[in-house]
């Protein structure tokens, strides 16, 4: 059976567009390539065995450069609007931008950079914005890998993340192509009497009963949380 809405509850979804005003490029806005390399060369499990080092070195620029960004007012406005809401950010993103604005959860369904993980265990280590090398190595002995879902892995937290947006009495999806499955097809488990916006520059297809409108997060999206944080009060 389902289970009830929560009506205080919000779920934010968002993709790469909200950190585009940080200074983060989109996979779309740079063609399929994310600053010159192909998904095929870095971001998949066979990419990672034929030329680990090169893997290493994309994901040690990525996270390098979380110390030269700063969250948006899109990032800031989602984390406010905590005080007057439940809020669960589900996000596509392995920045660390949401945290650093306050969010306080945040699931994040495709890793992060701030983290490593081990090949031989699969245990998680935080490591901030420190580079893996190859011969670093987990305390048990196996090499780590960025903590990051390649394309042809497993999404992270799926199943909450549904049970979430079947719960949320408000949605809102910010800068993302929905293009990358399974995580782009959570969107539909909203439920029909939640209130549902889609926040974006493009989007292939808007999924049934969400409001469309196009625009920069950084603009659009502390309009639409200070509006739900004031009709709370009243
Ligand atoms: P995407 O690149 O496929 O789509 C980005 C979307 O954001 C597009 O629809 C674009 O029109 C929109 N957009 C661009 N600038 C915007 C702005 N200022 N305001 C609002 N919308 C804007 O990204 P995706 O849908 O997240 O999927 C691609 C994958 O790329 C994800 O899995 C993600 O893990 C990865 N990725 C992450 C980061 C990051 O962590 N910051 C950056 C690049 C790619």
């Amino acid at each position: 059976m389902n289970k009830p809405i929560d009506p205080n509850k919000i779920v934010v979804f968002t993709g790469a567009g909200v950190s585009a005003e940080s200074g983060l490029k989109t996979f779309r806005d740079s063609n399929g390539l994310w600053n010159n390399y192909s998904i095929e060369q870095v971001a998949t499990p066979q990419a990672w065995r034929a030329n680990p080092e090169l893997v290493l070195d994309f994901y040690n620029m990525r996270r390098n450069e979380l110390n030269h960004v700063e969250p948006n007012p899109a990032h800031i406005a989602i984390a406010q609007l905590e005080k007057q809401y439940d809020v669960v950010v589900i996000t596509q993103n392995v920045d660390n931008l949401h945290e650093r604005a306050g969010s306080t959860k945040v699931i994040h369904v495709h890793g992060e950079l701030t983290k490593a993980r081990s090949i031989g265990d699969n245990a998680v280590y935080d490591i901030g914005t420190k580079p893996i090398a190859l011969g670093d190595l987990c305390p048990n002995g196996h090499q780590l890998r960025p903590h990051i879902v390649w394309f042809g892995e497993e999404v992270l937290f799926i199943d909450e993340c549904r049970e979430h947006l079947q719960t949320a009495n408000k949605v809102l999806g910010i800068g993302s192509s929905l293009t990358v499955f399974p995580a782009a097809g959570l969107l539909k488990q909203a439920r029909f009497n939640a209130e549902k916006i889609i926040v974006s520059m493009e989007v292939d297809k808007i999924p049934f009963g969400y409001k469309f409108l196009r625009g920069k997060a950084a603009s659009l999206v502390p309009v639409i949380c200070e509006n739900w944080i004031k009709k709370q009060h009243q």
